[in-house]
């Protein structure tokens, strides 16, 4: 008899961004998209928040969401599934912070830290950036990173983002 291997399934948070090509339906339409990888579904998603881009201010503004992805897909699995997912929304990145059609970074998986090459767990720039913490805030007011409630990291800084209308 065969048996279906066990698969442990992890809660990830996953950080959506884009200011290239129509942003706010790049931004629901991947939300869709994660809801559909494989091993994966999208328990919870924030609303679309605008942000000014971090870098050359010379491009349009961000829009920006955070889901929460319930998978059973491993780390770097779930890396090549995003960035697989930003070539099908044909990312181009000319420049170092620049405009992008499709950005999803790994925020958190589990509490599960990850330092690998291609991979670092924590965002290593997610506890800086209001973008990411304001949409993680609403649809995770419970999380803390290193020990302080995401509401205090988010206090300390002074870049705004606000929900679209
Ligand atoms: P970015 O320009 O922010 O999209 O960075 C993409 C690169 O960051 C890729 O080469 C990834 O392998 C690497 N990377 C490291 N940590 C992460 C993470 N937590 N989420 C997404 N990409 C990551």
């Amino acid at each position: 008899m065969s048996r279906t291997p066990f698969r442990q399934t992890s809660l990830a948070y996953i950080g959506l961004g884009s200011n290239l090509e129509q942003p706010r339906q790049q931004v629901a339409s991947a939300l869709d998209e994660l809801d559909a990888l494989p091993l994966s579904r999208v328990s919870s998603a924030s609303r679309l928040y605008s942000s000014r881009p971090v870098g050359p201010q010379d491009q349009p503004d961000f829009v920006n969401a955070v889901a929460a992805l319930e998978t059973q897909l491993s780390p770097l699995a779930l890396l090549d599934q995003l960035q697989a997912l930003e070539q099908r929304h044909r990312r181009r990145r000319e420049r170092h912070w620049g405009p992008r059609t499709l950005d999803l970074d790994v925020l958190l998986f589990n509490t599960t830290p990850v330092d690998h090459p291609r991979l670092q767990v924590p965002h290593p720039y997610m506890h800086e950036r209001a973008f990411v913490l304001r949409p993680l805030l609403e649809i995770a007011p419970h999380l803390s990173l290193q020990g302080l409630p995401l509401e205090q990291w988010l206090a300390k800084l002074s870049d705004k983002v606000a929900p679209l209308a």
